[in-house]
């Protein structure tokens, strides 16, 4: 059997960077920058006002109270300033430009708020309540590196440098077959021997949750020719596909009888459990990298754990490798196979404990819908009493 380690390394030396491409920004979402990006301006801009009050000379206000007569009005985006001469006073609001002659903000809480003369009750030092010109930012400096996944805070990074497309890796497309003559559209009547497809959408969603276009595409039966031609129609849109089912020992497995032939998709028995059964490879003239998981649900989402999810975070350009694990204290005994890594359904605690969850069978999905975590026993452990150290890893 092979290990889980060489199948993520074999995977992970196959899978490449997706190319960059310019997006709009409102495309840019979850994408990783593929650019420097820096600022053709300072930020701000200019020297403008923190607050809503009166622009003034700092030793016009040293003895308190006094009355200064208001000369002008700037609101945010005025451009046309009457300088603030000796004894002056000008209305100001936040964001607009300071004008010439004034080196202090009296905020108007400090003042009666006046509009023709303004009587100020505290004094302010220079520069209280301005905002520097270039403070943020200075011209031309590097606002993010390439490799940065553009969140929202980065977007607007990204808009505020007057940017209105960015290279990027995009999200990487991946689209979700489910194979099986036995699955059922949720939402339709269940016939006999019938069940509904869940890990279509399992998947379509942890795709999303990992940084990916998720499309889901439905399911096939077990015919591999209908298989294929249903795959050969989506390969054009996706940057990887992930099928599920179809992959283990019996007789119907049509993504294994289907693919085996091309050469270029590999199935093994990867020394975990549960998943055992997994295909790796790449189809089509454009090499799209498919996995083909094993079709129990909690088989298909840990092996989207372990092994699509890194290939993900390569193809978006990001640092990719094993899921993180913590440790923690198991609180009852726990069983594992021999020569098998398991990756166990537990209930992690804030007290660094983990429970397993009743129903540790690869079939039990609502097990795994309870649980918010995997409990790692290594290959060659069989038995943990309670209270022994395990490295979880976080769903
Ligand atoms: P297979 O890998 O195709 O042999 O399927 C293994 C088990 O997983 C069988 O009990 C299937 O009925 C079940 N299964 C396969 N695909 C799905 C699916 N998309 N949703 C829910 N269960 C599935
Ligand atoms: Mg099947």
């Amino acid at each position: 059997m092979k290990s889980v380690d060489a199948h993520l390394a074999e995977i992970l030396a196959t899978v490449r960077p997706l190319a960059p491409l310019e997006l709009e920004l409102e495309q840019a979402l979850g994408t990783t920058l593929a650019e420097e990006v820096s600022s053709p301006v300072p930020l701000p801009p200019f020297d403008n006002s923190a607050m809503d009050g009166y622009a003034v000379r700092a030793a016009d206000i040293s003895d308190v109270p006094v009355t200064l007569p208001v000369i002008d009005d700037v609101a945010a985006g005025s451009d046309e300033l009457r300088a603030v001469g000796p004894g002056h006073a000008v209305r100001i609001m936040t964001g607009a430009p300071l004008p010439a002659g004034a080196d202090t903000v009296v905020p108007v809480e400090w003042t009666d708020g006046g509009t023709v003369s303004v009587t100020i009750n505290r004094s302010a030092g220079e520069g209280n309540a301005i905002r520097r010109a270039g403070e943020d930012v200075k011209l031309g400096q590097t606002v993010l590196e390439p490799g940065t996944v553009i969140r929202p805070a980065q977007l607007g990074i990204i808009a505020g440098v007057g940017r209105r497309r960015v290279w990027v890796r995009p999200r990487p497309r991946i689209l979700v077959l489910s194979t099986g003559a036995e699955l059922v559209e949720p939402g339709l009547p269940l016939g006999p021997g019938q069940i509904w497809d869940s890990n279509s959408f399992t998947l379509t969603a942890a795709v999303r949750e990992a940084g990916g276009e998720g499309f889901r595409a439905g399911t096939v039966g077990d015919d591999p020719a209908v298989f294929l031609e249903q795959l050969d129609s989506h390969l054009v849109r996706a940057d990887a596909i992930i099928t599920s089912g179809g992959v283990s020992m019996g007789a119907y497995e049509p993504v294994k009888e289907a693919l085996t032939p091309l050469g270029t998709v590999r199935f093994d028995k990867v020394a975990m459990q549960p998943g055992m059964p997994q295909g790796f490879g790449v189809v089509g003239e454009d090499q799209v990298p498919i996995f083909a998981l094993p079709g129990n649900p909690v088989s298909s989402f840990v092996s989207f754990m372990l092994f699509v999810r890194p290939a993900l975070d390569k193809m978006r350009g990001l640092p990719a490798g094993p899921p993180a694990t913590e440790t923690a204290h198991v609180t009852t005994p726990v069983r594992s196979p021999a020569g098998r890594r398991s990756y166990l359904r537990g209930m992690l605690a804030a007290d660094g404990t983990v429970a397993p969850v009743r129903g540790q069978g690869s079939h039990q999905l609502a097990a795994l819908a309870s649980a918010n975590a995997l409990v790692t026993v290594p290959e060659d452990v069989t038995e943990l009493p309670a209270g022994s150290a395990v490295e979880v890893i976080r769903l």
